[in-house]
């Protein structure tokens, strides 16, 4: 593993150099080869468990790794808190994947740092492995996240109210730059900061707004504009598999768009867009379908922070000029405020737009239009109306199109809805002699998996290993036990469009309709 440390010459405000905690007894439960291979690990580590365990347990750094907890703030639930920050996590650096894309190798649940509050740092094994589980499940089904390379416990026992086997879980993620981390810095007033942030962050994750000749200006409004695209892009992908992110507080929300924070998070079973499972979101805040609205607010958070450079540029842009003496500074901040705000206003349209053409392709659709958009938001109200299973459905509906039993059972569901969809796919305007309905099926088949990582599942699996873990004593071989639990279940999850032998076992809802499913955040 060949690490770098880019982050950290971003100077000592932005991190703490911290150790992660020894533990006692490390042993490797999880290891994931396919990641590994592609961050270019080597066979020799590879094969060597006691060796990772060490490394990735935090017992011993990796050549070249740099230990450090990262600064940020967050709005939690809507409320500003300036002093979050790694509590629980070490950064050891940076590794070039094979796409020559730059990922952060971090630990969790690694120890104490200064960011630690009154927390312990550590992490329980259940929502180590569901962070695994879940992060795997998400990149199978194509949506943007970081991964985990690693789970380990630690032979420690930690006090979540019981007492709880210990594990670090490592991540990687194109970096752990939060909307949270900007406003660290525009809290505390310090715009040079701020600014080195900025450029870091377009040279890390946007290097082309650097080719471009364009002004300050210009770069920051472009960098915005392209954090929440790609924010749009994570939320319609979330919504398109079921994904109910439960804490999309700012310090949760990556500029790299990728899904971070695993924590409270949930499939959504029975279709209901006020759907939460989060036992701390009382008030619905992060429910299913106000995740577009509430990332909308998390980029006008991120515009807050870089509000005071814009003026900045724009001031330097006008003496430059020299011809608006004229202008005064009121006038000036009000030309940045409206140009930002013109930006966030945009998030609307362009996140309706990306709605309309995920749900049409759920309905074997090509993009949005009158037609489809009436279809979608029909079959979306029957759903809610009748607590339809989410992924069953569309899958059902995939299948209808080559099943008449399928068809039928769907028709006495869904009445008159099917048969309109069905003459609105025949009419869809294509090249003479293809097939519609065959087009139709193969957009539907990339669009609505067979299988997802159902709660009930993963919660009997996390069991399963918490139990395996408490009561194998001898600690054989923990590696072996943990993964006949979970082997299968990811092996399924990797494959979330193919039904595979096994896959059938991991499709049925749950019995209630995860009515009474609740996750939590103790972590
Ligand atoms: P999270 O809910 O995991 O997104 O964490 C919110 C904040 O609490 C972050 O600053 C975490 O580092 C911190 N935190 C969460 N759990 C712990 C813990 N067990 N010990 C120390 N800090 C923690
Ligand atoms: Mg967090």
């Amino acid at each position: 593993m060949k690490f770098s440390n880019t982050y950290i010459g971003l100077g000592e405000h932005f991190f703490q150099r911290v150790l992660p905690q020894k533990v006692p007894a490390p042993q490797l439960l999880l290891w994931n080869v396919e990641l590994a291979n592609s961050l270019f690990i080597a066979n020799k580590w590879q094969s060597d468990a006691q060796l990772l365990s060490q490394y990735f347990s935090g017992n011993n750094l990796p050549n070249g790794a740099e230990s450090i907890a990262l600064a940020y703030s967050g709005h939690q639930f809507g409320h500003f808190n300036p002093q979050l920050g790694d509590g629980r996590a070490h950064l050891l650096g940076e590794v070039l994947d094979k796409s020559n894309i730059r990922r952060d190798v971090q630990l969790k649940g690694s120890g104490q740092t200064a960011f630690s509050r009154r927390g312990d740092g550590k992490c329980a094994l259940a929502p180590a492995l569901r962070e695994y589980i879940m992060s795997e499940a998400l990149y199978a089904l194509g949506v943007p996240t970081s991964r985990c390379l690693a789970v380990v416990s630690t032979g420690e026992k930690i006090n979540r109210g019981l007492a709880k086997a210990g594990a670090v879980v490592t991540r990687v993620a194109a970096s752990h730059i939060r909307v949270g981390t900007f406003q660290y810095f525009a809290a505390r007033g310090d715009l040079l900061s701020l600014k080195k942030l900025l450029n870091y962050s377009i040279e890390r994750h946007f290097p082309q707004l650097n080719n471009e000749k364009s002004s300050d200006e210009q770069r920051l409004l472009s960098f915005l504009e392209k954090v929440m695209a790609k924010q749009i892009i994570l939320i319609i992908e979330w919504l398109r598999v079921g994904f109910i992110h439960g804490v999309m507080n700012t310090d949760n929300t990556a500029i790299c768009g990728e899904t971070i924070d695993f924590g409270p998070c949930a499939m959504m079973g029975d279709y209901d867009e006020n759907a939460v499972f989060s036992s701390i979101d009382e008030y619905g805040r992060y429910a299913f379908s106000n995740q577009g609205k509430i990332a909308q607010w998390n980029m006008a958070r991120l515009a807050d922070c870089l509000l005071p450079l814009l003026i900045g540029f724009i001031k330097d842009t006008t003496k430059e000029n020299d011809n608006d003496e004229n202008d005064s500074e009121q006038a000036l901040e009000q030309q940045a405020l409206t140009k930002i705000e013109e930006l966030i206003h945009q998030y609307t349209t362009k996140f309706d737009e990306a709605y309309y053409v995920m749900y049409a392709n759920k309905i074997g659709m090509n993009e949005s239009c009158s037609v489809s958009k009436t279809l979608v938001d029909g079959l979306l109200a029957i759903m809610q109306k009748q607590s339809l299973d989410y992924t069953h459905t569309f899958h059902q509906l995939t299948q209808s199109l080559t099943d008449s039993e399928q068809a039928e059972q769907l028709k006495s569901v869904l009445g008159g809805w099917y048969a309109t969809w069905l003459s609105a796919l025949k009419q869809v305007d294509v090249k003479p002699k293809q097939n519609t309905i065959q087009i139709a099926q193969a957009l539907m088949a990339k669009n609505n998996p067979v299988v997802i990582p159902r709660n009930h599942h993963v919660e009997a699996i996390l069991t399963r290993c918490e139990e395996a873990i408490a009561t194998d004593v001898q600690q054989l071989s923990p590696f072996d036990t943990i993964n006949s639990i979970v082997g299968e279940f990811l092996r399924v999850l990797h494959s979330p469009y193919h039904e595979l032998d096994g896959t059938e076992k991991y499709q049925d809802a749950p019995a209630d309709g995860n009515s009474c499913y609740q996750t939590f955040c103790g972590t």
